[in-house]
This record gives structure tokens, sequence and C-alpha cells, in this order.
């Protein structure tokens, strides 16, 4: 018989921090929602997030805690769980694995954000009974996993999953990773916003409606302002729209030839903002990938929305307890 056991899942971002305690089917229990408090620096939001953790505890005694899991959005040493780099939070070098497990006195893993919702997806959300996904998720910028024959990629440095950043044109706009013509430069949302800010001073005319809705300060112009637009049938936005996705086909046809998974799973603002994108990559992904590797593919929404982060870093806490190691 198995005994009933929770984890505690937390998603770590530059603006809130949710941490959430999750059953053993990946149920959200309960939960504690604060923002972060960034500029105080990493000593505090760790303070924070072990208040956070004993507040949980205390409301819930008679539960057993298995593990704790940490997603942030960084780049992570898989050996020490130490943060290399998140620079959402302004972190470098930060122990975060060591420091909460001394204070917590129980397992402590931690991952990157993107990977622990591909882990909550996988096992709890879209990707549900699948040994072959992908999950791709379109927000400020662009990031993903990949599940291959029921295994997580990690790559030799840990960095497998960085899809945003493959290139999909060599002469196109320069991303923050310093290459030109990213995946992310192309269809994230900056990218989306910087296509609208362009475009309103290319068609000052048909860029109206676009500036009327931020009260002609262009700066202002986002993802979201031209989503809303294209929407309504603003055929600047919808101009915009389009070439968006044409470069979310380019992208994803790659991913589809190059991994073969049976299931995309499509998540993000930008996606749930505009959900017309799946159908549009469908057809695109259809078109352009091999027949091969087409032939069972299905391209479907995430489901776990904004809870992928919590539950997927709570069930990677249970999996690496369960298997005694094994990071991702
Ligand atoms: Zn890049």
């Amino acid at each position: 018989m198995t005994v009933a056991s929770w984890t505690i899942g937390v998603d770590l971002g530059g603006t809130k921090l949710d941490v959430g305690m999750v059953d053993m089917s990946g149920k959200i229990v309960d939960r504690v929602l604060i923002k972060t408090r960034v500029k105080e620096g990493s000593k505090v939001v760790i303070q924070d997030i072990v208040a956070a953790i004993r507040a949980l505890q205390a409301k819930n005694s008679e539960k057993v805690i298995l593990s704790i899991g940490v997603g942030i959005a960084g780049q992570i040493d898989s050996k020490t769980g130490d943060v290399r780099f998140a620079p959402n939070l302004n972190w470098t070098d930060v122990p975060l694995q060591t420091e909460l497990s001394k204070a917590l006195k129980l397992p402590v893993y931690v991952l990157n954000d993107v990977r622990a919702a591909t882990w909550g997806e996988w096992l709890y959300g879209a990707g549900k009974g699948s040994n072959d996904i992908i999950c791709i998720f379109v927000g400020t910028g662009i990031g993903g996993g990949v599940i291959s024959d029921g295994k997580m990629l990690l790559g030799c440095s840990n960095s497998a999953g960085e899809i945003g950043h493959i290139t999909i044109d060599v002469n196109g706009p320069k991303c923050t990773c310093g290459n030109y013509g990213c995946f992310e430069a192309l269809a994230s949302g900056w990218a989306i916003a910087r296509r609208a800010k362009e475009s309103v001073v290319k068609h000052p005319d048909s860029g109206k409606p676009l500036l009327e809705l931020v009260n002609g300060k262009i700066d202002d112009l986002s993802a979201k302002h031209v989503l809303e637009l294209s929407h309504s049938g603003d055929l600047l936005a919808r101009s915009i729209v389009q070439e968006v996705s044409v470069d979310l086909v380019a992208g994803i046809a790659g991913l589809v030839n190059a991994f073969n998974p049976q299931r995309v799973i499509m998540g993000g603002g930008i996606i749930y903002g505009y959900p017309e994108f799946i159908e549009e990559i469908r057809l695109g992904v259809s078109k352009r990938a091999l027949k091969v590797a087409v032939e069972h593919l299905q391209i479907i929404q995430a489901s776990l929305h904004a809870d992928a982060g919590v539950i997927g870093a709570a069930a990677y806490a249970r999996g690496v307890c369960n298997q005694g190691g094994n990071h991702g």
C-alpha cells in the first residue's frame, strides 16, 4: 500500500512567488501567492520562500511532506541546485537548494521553470500518457522541454530545451542572447511588441488603431494589444499575427522533424491570448514537416495554464525522491 504523501512546488518568477502543496494526483490542495521582492535581494526572497512553506506546513500539520521542488527562470547547476544566473531576479551564483534544505530540513530540488512546467504538463496535463512530447511555452520569451522515449532531455550541460534560441532567419532581428533571427526574436511576446512598433512607424495610417490603444505612446505597445486588435479584425494587427504564425510554423516544423514527438503541447500567454495560433500551426506544420514525422502528431494546447510551474516542480521533487537521484 502506498502511504499518502504531499510535495511542495515553488514557482519563483521575477514578479510573483507561487508556493503550492500538491497531492499525489497532481492537485494543488493549498497555496500561498505573494509578490517576489526582487529589489531586496536573494536573502530576503529565500526567507520569503521559507516563510511561505512554513505557513503551508503549519496549516496542514497532519500532512506528510516528502520533498520540495523549486522552478526558477534561470540556469541551474544540476548537481548542486545552485542558481548560476537568473536575469529576472538579478541573481548570480545563489546556492538556493542548499539554503532551502538547510532551513527546512527537507530534500529540495531546484530546476529551470520551463522544465518544471514541462514536467507538470507531461505527468498531469496535456502530455499525460505519452512518452514523446515537446512542450513549447510562448510568453515574453520562448522556452520548452523535450520528453523523448519517456525521458526529459537534459543535454550535457543541462541546457536542452532552450528552443527559443534556434535560428529561424540568419538575417533576422537581434535576440537577447546576442544572436540574430532566433525563434524568440521573431515569435515571442517581446518580438511581437517590436514588430508592432516597427509597423506603426512604417504604416502610420493603418497603425492608428494600434496607437490609439496606447494613447499614442508607441513604447507602451505590447503583444497583448496586437492580439486584442487582431481579434477585432484590424488589418495591420492581423498581418503582424500572420507573420508570427509563419515563424511559429517554421520553428515547430523543425522541432517536429528533429524529435518526432507524438504531441506538441503549446502554452504561454501568447497562445492563451490567441488560441487560433494552434490551428494555424497544425495546418502549417502538416504541410512543412516531413510526412513521416507528422503521421501520428497531435498539436494541442497546454492544460495546466498558470498552475503548471507549481504542479511540475512538485511532481519533479516527488519523482527524484522516489528514484533517489536523476536531476532534470
Ligand atoms: Zn537568441
